[in-house]
């Protein structure tokens, strides 16, 4: 069993960083995630945050993705050379992943390099081993999650990452967002409440607010932009709708009753205005998405989680899935939609 060091800047962490972490986990025994300081590359992330990032989506992917066991992944902040770090932490192996020849020319420099500075520092040598990207991943870049981000595509960029690093991504990207439907109020204060959940947080404000521009690009009818923005931001603010709604610091009424139409497990037969329709169907629109609903499933699990043993959540959840099967409907989306939803939801359920 070997400790291999798989070194990068990770700025953020990838699903084909975590894909190549865990295929070396299993083939290897160890692999440590070396997120390094390069003072010629300007991060996104702070190398603390990179850390924390890292960690965040190992534990996310040892806990719903890894298919035979919890594969040994550790991360480690490093300054300084790769081959200084590799020693430090006891590996007897680098690994890079490569997804194109112009990578795999990059990294025989690197090896190079490194082959020269061990044998002048320590006089020894260490196996480099240069792992082919999967062809899922090959295509994924850092690069491109930040600029997907910048430009909005935020349903797109949680195809490139795994959930957590989506919502820390959502922290910098969404500020905007936020400024132009709410002014100039604090944006650290306004995102506290949603800190530590799994589910309502602000990917899935993103989620909404993309999915609104969408529909808005396709020629979708809105009455008031400003207030469904508004009233995306607020939806989740609190435990409740009704207290998200006397959360809004000022008194708006038609924002209020946005906010309280994202009630949907009430039973009630509701008769909702045009821009109240759009919320409640945006806010179930994940319901129906091919991509994205496993990963839902697994968030809206680990936010409720601590709130109930695994027997209670599983019928509570079961409950909910059978009310919502029973109930959802769109009006702004195609119909077929609708079975798209209800056939993930019945996946989630046999799958409970
Ligand atoms: P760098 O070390 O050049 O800053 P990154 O932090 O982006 O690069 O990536 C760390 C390592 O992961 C590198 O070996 C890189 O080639 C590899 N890598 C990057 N993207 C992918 C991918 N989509 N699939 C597999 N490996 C990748």
């Amino acid at each position: 069993m070997k400790r291999v060091l798989y070194p990068g800047s990770f700025d953020p962490i990838h699903r084909g960083h975590i894909d190549i972490a865990a295929r070396v986990a299993e083939n290897f025994g160890t692999c440590v995630i070396a997120v390094g300081q390069n003072a010629d590359k300007k991060t996104l992330f702070s190398q603390e945050k990179r850390v924390e990032m890292a960690q965040q989506a190992v534990s996310y992917y040892q806990k719903h993705l890894a298919k035979d066991g919890a594969p040994n992944i550790e991360v480690v902040g490093y300054d300084g050379l790769t081959i200084d770090a590799a020693v430090a932490n006891g590996c007897s192996a680098i690994i890079r992943g490569a997804r194109s020849l112009w990578d795999v020319n990059e990294e025989k420099r690197l090896k190079w390099i490194n082959k020269k500075l061990l044998a002048i520092r320590f006089n020894t040598e260490m196996e480099q081993i240069i792992f082919k990207a999967s062809p899922d991943y090959d295509y994924l870049s850092s690069t491109d999650v930040k600029k997907l981000c910048e430009a909005g595509e935020y349903i797109l960029a949680m195809s490139y990452v795994l959930p957590p690093t989506h919502n820390e991504l959502m922290k910098i990207f969404l500020e905007k967002d936020y400024h132009q439907a709410l002014g100039g109020f604090w944006w650290q204060a306004f995102i506290k409440p949603f800190e530590g959940r799994s589910y309502h947080n602000l990917s899935h404000i993103a989620y909404m607010i993309n999915r609104l521009a969408i529909y808005k690009r396709q020629g979708g009818k809105i009455e008031n932009e400003q207030n469904l923005q508004q009233a995306i931001f607020y939806h989740d603010y609190s435990e409740n709708e009704e207290e998200s709604a006397s959360a809004i610091p000022y008194t708006n009424k038609e924002l209020r009753s946005l906010v309280r139409a994202t009630k949907h497990l009430d039973g009630q037969e509701k008769t909702l205005s045009g821009d109240e329709q759009i919320i409640h169907d945006l806010d179930l629109s994940i319901l129906f998405d091919k991509d994205n609903y496993s990963d839902y499933a697994n968030c809206v699990k680990d936010e409720y989680a601590d709130t109930c043993s695994e027997e209670e959540y599983r019928q509570k959840r079961r409950e909910v899935l059978d009310i919502l099967s029973q109930t959802v409907d769109y009006k702004i989306f195609p119909p077929v939609v609708k079975e798209w939803a209800i056939r993930n939801m019945g996946r989630e359920k046999e799958n409970l």
